[in-house]
C-alpha cells in the first residue's frame, strides 16, 4: 500500500520493534502481534517476519485480505483477523488460508457456516465480545443463544475469546476498564461452564505494561511495539520508558529562498513574515499523508534544529523557517519525524500538532515507500 510521490522516504528500524517485542513478551505472556492496516505503516511482511524470529506464534490482521497477503508471503503461524468476515469470499477465504476470523454476530456466524458446511469442512474461530467499547461483538445478553448456536454446529469451533479495552491507557478510568474485565471474566466462566475451555485475551499495548488483571491467557500487542508509548502523559507513564521508536520520515528540500520583511507566504497569505528571514521549501504535502493540520503550527527538523511551518501546508510542499540554521541548501534532508540531535521530533510531537494520536500519524505516512535500517 503506498501513497506519495516518492519524494517522502519511510525508513523502519525493525530492531526497535523487535526489542519493543521483547519488552511487551517479558510483562505478558503469549503476545500476539498486532499488525493491522501494513503493521501501523511500518509493513506487514517485514514486521510480521521480525517477530517471528522473535518468536512471535501469532499475528493479528485487520482484514481477512491482510491475513491472505501474510499467509502468501510465507507465514505459516497462526493469523487472525480482527475484522472477521464481511461477505461469503471472505468466509471461503478466511477457511481456506487457516485464517482465525473474531465472530462477533449471528449473521457472520450463519454465513461461515453456510461456506464451510458446503465444503465439508469445519473452521475455528475467535469469539469476539462487547464489554464496554460499543462496537463489534456479542453481548452478555446473546451468550446463552450463542452456546446454544455453537452446539448445534460443530463445523464452527471456537478456539479464541477477546474482547477490546476502551480505556485501559487513562488513570482516570481505571474502574471503566476493571468494570469490562469483570464482565469478560464472567463470559470465559459461562463458556467454560458449556465446556469451550478458550485462549482468553482482552488488553491491548497500555493494558499489556500496566495491567496485570487484564493479561488472561494471551495479549494483542500493537502501538507499543512500533515505539510509541501509549501512557504518555498519564501517572503510568514510566512503564512504556523503554520502548523504541522504528520510524523515520525524511525528505528532500527543493528551494532555500530569502523573504523580505512584509512578504507573504503560501497560499491564502495566512503568514507575513515579521522580518527578512530565510525559509526552505520542503518536499512534503497533505499528498503524502502530511495533513494541512499542520500549517503554521507543525515543525520539521533540519541540520539537526527545529524549523516551525510558515502558513499553510501545500499538496506537495510546505514552507519553513530556517533563518536560525546555518548553511541550508538545496537538497538537504528534512526529517518530519525522527532526526538528529536537539531538534528531533518524536511521534508524540507531531501527533500534538496535528492533534491526533501516534497510531494516525504512522499509519498515514507509513503509507510512502519504505526502506528498513539493516
Ligand atoms: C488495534 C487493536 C489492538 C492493538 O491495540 P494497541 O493499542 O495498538 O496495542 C488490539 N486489539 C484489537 C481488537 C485491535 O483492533
Amino acid at each position: 500500500m503506498t501513497i506519495g510521490y516518492n519524494t517522502l522516504e519511510v525508513e523502519v528500524d525493525l530492531n526497535a520493534i523487535r526489542h519493543n517485542y521483547r519488552l511487551l513478551r517479558d510483562k505478558g505472556s503469549r503476545v500476539y502481534g498486532v499488525v493491522k492496516a501494513d503493521a501501523y505503516g511500518h509493513g506487514l511482511i517485514e514486521v510480521a517476519r521480525a517477530l517471528e524470529e522473535e518468536g512471535a506464534d501469532t499475528f493479528a490482521v485487520g482484514t481477512v485480505g491482510e491475513g491472505m497477503q501474510l499467509r502468501k508471503s510465507g507465514c505459516s503461524k497462526r493469523i487472525i483477523s480482527l475484522l472477521g468476515p464481511l461477505n461469503e469470499e471472505d468466509c471461503f477465504n478466511a477457511a481456506q488460508n487457516k485464517i482465525i476470523p473474531f465472530i462477533g454476530e449471528f449473521e457472520q456466524l450463519e454465513m461461515l457456516s453456510a461456506v464451510v458446511s458446503a465444503q465439508g469442512r469445519k473452521v475455528e474461530i475467535s469469539l469476539k465480545f462487547d464489554t464496554g467499547m460499543s462496537r463489534l461483538g456479542f453481548s452478555v445478553n446473546e451468550l446463552d443463544k450463542l452456546i446454544e448456536w455453537l452446539k448445534i454446529n460443530p463445523q464452527i469451533c471456537p478456539v479464541l475469546a477477546s474482547s477490546h479495552l476502551a480505556t485501559s491507557d487513562d488513570p482516570a478510568y481505571e474502574g471503566y476498564m476493571s468494570a469490562q474485565a469483570e464482565t469478560f471474566s464472567g463470559i470465559l466462566k459461562r463458556l467454560a461452564d458449556a465446556g469451550y475451555e478458550l485462549e482468553a485475551s482482552l488488553a491491548n499495548s497500555a493494558g499489556i505494561l500496566v495491567h496485570d488483571q487484564v493479561h488472561y491467557s494471551a495479549q494483542r500487542g500493537g502501538i507499543a511495539l512500533y515505539g510509541s508509548n501509549p501512557l504518555l502523559g498519564t501517572e503510568w507513564s514510566e512503564s512504556g520508558r523503554d520502548l523504541k521508536p522504528a520510524m523515520q520520515v525524511r525528505t528532500n528540500i527543493a528551494a532555500v529562498r530569502e523573504l523580505k520583511k512584509g512578504q507573504a507566504i503560501s497560499y491564502g497569505c495566512t503568514y507575513t513574515a515579521d522580518r527578512d528571514m530565510t525559509v526552505a521549501i520542503v518536499c512534503a504535502g497533505y499528498a503524502d499523508g502530511y495533513s494541512r493540520g499542520l500549517s503554521s503550527t507543525g515543525e520539521v527538523c533540519i541540520h539537526g534544529k527545529r524549523a516551525k511551518i510558515l502558513g499553510r501546508v501545500c499538496m506537495q510542499l510546505c514552507i519553513v523557517d530556517v533563518s536560525h540554521i546555518e548553511g541550508v541548501k538545496f537538497g538537504d534532508t528534512a526529517y518530519l519525524l525522527g532526526g538528529e540531535g536537539e531538534g528531533h521530533i518524536s511521534a508524540e510531537d507531531l501527533a500534538g500538532w496535528w492533534q491526533t494520536i501516534t497510531y494516525e500519524i504512522f499509519c498515514l505516512l507509513g503509507m510512502n515507500p519504505r526502506t528498513y535500517k539493516k
